[in-house]
């Protein structure tokens, strides 16, 4: 394929993928196939003249798309969502053009500085203390990975480093494979399963924190506390502690305010994983949701869950850089270059140009474009409602503010009011949400 059919197959893909997005709806979520399916319609072996580009296509709908699990499609309710705009699929058009790896400052800056700077952009939309941001006087940053589950084993082996360190410090003839024995890191028995297994990676003990349904499955102080003090008084060494923002089966939230000081107290590494409900805290009134923050050595959510940004976008800020780099540190002499110490960001530098698309969809979306996308509805919508709600006299609803929100109340007044009633009272309110919501502009 030369320059000039590039262009020409390009704006065909851009068509097909336009088609596919806006026609979705159609195709049935989970795919009806069996395992295997797909080894019977494609030949067993690597073709030896070339195909053409038109059969290449051809086989998109004959043996790709049968097989696929539509996750954009308004049809999914599965996992948790995984982010997708156009303005993130051109930056990535255009990171495959430049196919760079910046694995250090040198073999591609602007791979390195974007990262550097959209991290703090992102940053400063959540937020978060100024410690955090790479552009301030403080010591950390942010640095991209490509899941949640890689931040939570970069941050444990840190910690695990760190943990190290400090005891050899006060102790230098205490043989390391003697302390890395007595390590014990702790998550929520709620935490996402790739926190257990970091544990496995990293090679230390992982002990899960028993959480109530009565205290909504979020981790007590209290119960943290115990654990710490049975583990030091059986010789062990506390070192890190997972807590999760949103967690997996019923999105709920560790208390941090209450977590971050024992661990700051215990000198426990706390990271934070947020991997989807992190996005929402761009929003004021979601905000508090992440105070605590400031007792954190490590913060990690993924963009590529909810905020328009195509996988694999998973953005982690560390307080202090030099935990990650001490950590990871390698230099060999390919990697050197004329600028090593004032380049150098990271533990690698920086890798893939991820930081593109973060561009791409914050300049096109702004901030209140974003924000506008996680609350999926504006007060303006929700006034249209209420007005066409009270227009048709059918029920009779009247608003209130919440925390600047416009909210529609929904009060069971009447004696006579029966559950069919109310059951009617749903089915038009719904009805009228998505009239409303169909006439918004896309
Ligand atoms: N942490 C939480 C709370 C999650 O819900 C998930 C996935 O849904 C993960 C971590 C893993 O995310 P990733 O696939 O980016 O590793």
């Amino acid at each position: 394929m030369d320059a000039a059919e590039f262009r020409r197959r390009g704006k065909e893909m851009v068509d097909l993928i336009a088609d596919y997005l806006e026609n979705i709806e159609q195709r049935p979520v989970y795919p009806d196939v069996e395992p295997g399916y797909l080894r019977s319609l494609i030949p067993e072996e690597a073709p030896e003249e070339p195909d053409t580009y038109e059969d290449v296509v051809k086989d998109i709908e004959r043996v790709i798309m049968p097989g696929v699990t539509h996750w954009h499609s308004p049809y999914f309710y599965a996992y948790f969502p995984t982010a997708n705009s156009f303005p993130a699929m051109l930056a990535d058009m255009l990171s495959g053009a430049i196919g760079c790896i910046g694995f250090s400052w040198a073999a591609s800056p602007a791979c390195t500085e974007l990262e550097t700077v959209m991290m703090d952009w992102l940053g400063k939309m959540l937020k978060l203390p100024e410690d955090f941001i790479a552009g301030t006087h403080g010591q950390g940053g942010g640095v991209i990975q490509g899941t949640a589950s890689e931040a939570t084993l970069v941050a444990l082996l840190a910690a695990r480093s760190r943990a190290v360190r400090m005891i050899l410090a006060s102790d230098p003839q205490r043989p390391e494979t003697g302390i890395t024995s007595k390590l014990v890191a702790y998550s929520s028995d709620q935490a996402h399963c790739s926190v257990e297994r970091a544990g496995m990676i990293a090679g230390v003990r992982m002990k899960k924190i028993p959480t109530e349904q009565s205290d909504k499955y979020a981790v007590q102080g209290e119960t943290l506390r115990r654990m710490i003090q049975e583990d030091k008084a059986a010789g062990l060494i506390p070192f890190y502690f997972c807590a999760t923002l949103g967690t997996t089966p019923s999105c709920a939230f560790d208390h941090i305010t209450e977590l971050g000081p024992i661990c700051n107290a215990e000198k426990i590494w706390m990271h934070i994983d947020a991997a989807y409900a992190g996005s929402s805290f761009i929003c004021p009134e979601f905000r508090p949701l992440l105070n605590g923050i400031e007792f954190a050595d490590s913060f990690n959510f993924n963009p590529h869950k909810w905020l328009l940004v195509n996988f694999d976008c998973s953005t982690m800020w560390v307080r202090k850089r030099s935990d990650l780099i001490g950590a990871f540190k390698m230099d060999p002499l390919y990697l050197k270059h004329d600028h090593q110490e004032s380049g150098r960001y990271f533990y690698t530098d920086n890798s893939l140009f991820r930081s593109l698309k973060m561009w791409f969809v914050f300049r096109m979306y702004g901030l209140k474009g974003l924000q506008d996308y996680i609350r999926k509805g504006s007060n303006e919508v929700n006034e249209t409602l209420l007005k066409r709600i009270n227009n048709g006299r059918k029920i009779h609803l009247v608003p209130c503010q919440l925390s600047g929100q416009f909210v529609l109340r929904f009060a069971v007044c009447a004696r006579t009011t029966e559950s069919r009633h109310i059951r009617e009272a749903w089915r038009l309110i719904t009805q009228l949400a998505e009239e409303v919501m169909q006439e918004l502009p896309h």
